[in-house]
């Protein structure tokens, strides 16, 4: 009978929902993926792809996590995370940058990306506009559109770093938009906001009653001045400030897959209801990990920042040997975002054909700008040791050579 039904029976087709059907996977993560993949099949990959340190998570915080795990901490935890890691978050902000938000006012999330996400469907409906600057970190789009709103990308501008700039941002807005997001230091150019900028932003989307979502997860990586954060304005703009931050990259601690938010009480209050539906809370021991590091990890992540700034300064020149490329030294974040298109030839003729290219023949991980909205340019992402540059990029150069 089996075998009969299972012969006349057709599964009917899987109908996605649309909102799935909108949506691809994240061109970072099938990078990885697919450097892993050849990485398995016995090649020898250099992988300049994933935004992913290289270095160990700080030892306190394995030895914290381990402990926490020895000793039984193995269930729920309160569905915004553990409390005292939100009093340290909240602490940290106001210590840092004179924010006023209280242990209350935060949520640990799954990630800086879970955070962002819970964010999108708290605070989007269905017809309104994100303005937010392009090139763009991959997920900021695919989420805004998710939760049913339209992105609208304001170009920044190589020639000046990337800057962020509040005019065309402001520009950009019209009575459906609902929020401007930034991401200072910004994946995948490295350009930041100065302080002045964020400040007339701010002022302007406060007094449109519109929020500015700061997507600071690369805050400690800056290279020039001091990273100016929305965390300093809240205090005067405590209604519109929302801030997102990620254990991942400071810490070098991405698997774990801790994050968090601060902000105004309703804007907090619907990301929690959210929560509850969909992770309940973080992991209970990778929370106890994330605050030992907030705690007690400093040391290592000035050795760690150290080490992006020697990296940076090796790498930018390089690039700039390469014939066809042209790449300004980033101003934050851990990517070099050089334009390509100099060298952009039949088989290989824009920034997708190119990474497909590199992996291929030189067995190189990148991504390509097209997948941040900069089809002329290539992401290499230098959280990877000094020996793995060198060697990703002599194998470029001899690539592109042939
Ligand atoms: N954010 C990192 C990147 O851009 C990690 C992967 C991801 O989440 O996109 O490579």
């Amino acid at each position: 009978m089996t075998g009969f039904y299972s012969l006349m029976i057709r599964s009917a087709p899987v109908n996605l929902s649309a909102r799935a059907s909108a949506i691809g996977e994240s061109a970072t993560l099938r990078v990885t993926r697919r450097a892993a993949e050849l990485r398995a099949q016995g090649v020898a990959v250099v992988d300049l792809g994933a935004g992913e340190p290289d270095f160990s998570s700080p030892p306190v915080a394995v030895e914290a996590a381990r402990r926490a795990l020895a000793e039984g901490f193995t269930r729920y935890t309160p569905g915004s995370g553990l409390p005292a890691l939100r009093t340290a978050v909240a602490d940290s902000y106001r210590r840092h940058h004179g924010a006023p938000w209280q242990a209350a006012d935060s949520v640990i999330t799954v990630g800086g990306k879970t955070a962002l996400f819970e964010l999108a469907l708290a605070v989007f409906d269905h017809g309104q506009e994100v303005v937010l600057p392009s090139p763009y970190w991959v997920t900021f789009p695919e989420q805004i559109r998710f939760a049913g709103a339209r992105p609208v990308m304001v170009p920044t501008c190589g020639e000046d770093g990337f800057q962020i700039h509040a005019g065309p941002l402001i520009e950009a807005v019209t009575e459906r938009t609902r929020a401007i997001l930034v991401n200072s230091p910004c994946n995948p150019t490295g350009g930041v906001i100065s302080a002045p900028d964020l400040r007339q932003l701010v002022a302007f989307a406060a007094g449109r009653g519109l929020l500015v979502i700061a997507d600071e997860t690369y805050e400690r990586f800056v290279y020039g001045g001091p990273h100016a954060s929305a965390a300093a304005l809240a205090a005067e703009f405590p209604d519109t400030v929302v801030l997102v931050g990620s254990f991942s990259k400071t810490y070098a601690m991405t698997g774990w897959r801790i994050g968090y938010l601060l902000g105004p009480a309703p804007v907090v209050k619907a990301v929690e209801n959210i929560q509850s539906h969909a992770t309940s809370n973080p992991t209970s021991f990778a929370m106890v990990g994330a605050l030992e590091a907030l705690l007690h990890a400093e040391p290592e992540v000035e050795e760690m920042l150290a080490e992006y700034r020697a990296r940076r300064e090796m790498l930018v020149p390089l690039l700039n040997d390469i014939p066809g490329f042209r790449c300004r030294p980033p101003e934050g974040a851990f990517y070099a975002f050089p334009d390509v298109s100099a060298c952009f030839r039949p088989g290989r003729a824009d920034s997708i054909a190119l990474a497909e290219y590199l992996l291929e023949e030189a067995g190189v991980a990148t991504v390509p700008g097209a997948a941040f909205g900069a089809a002329a340019h290539l992401r290499l992402s230098f959280a990877c040791s000094r020996a793995t540059l060198a060697e990703g990029l002599e194998r470029i150069a001899a690539a592109l050579a042939r």
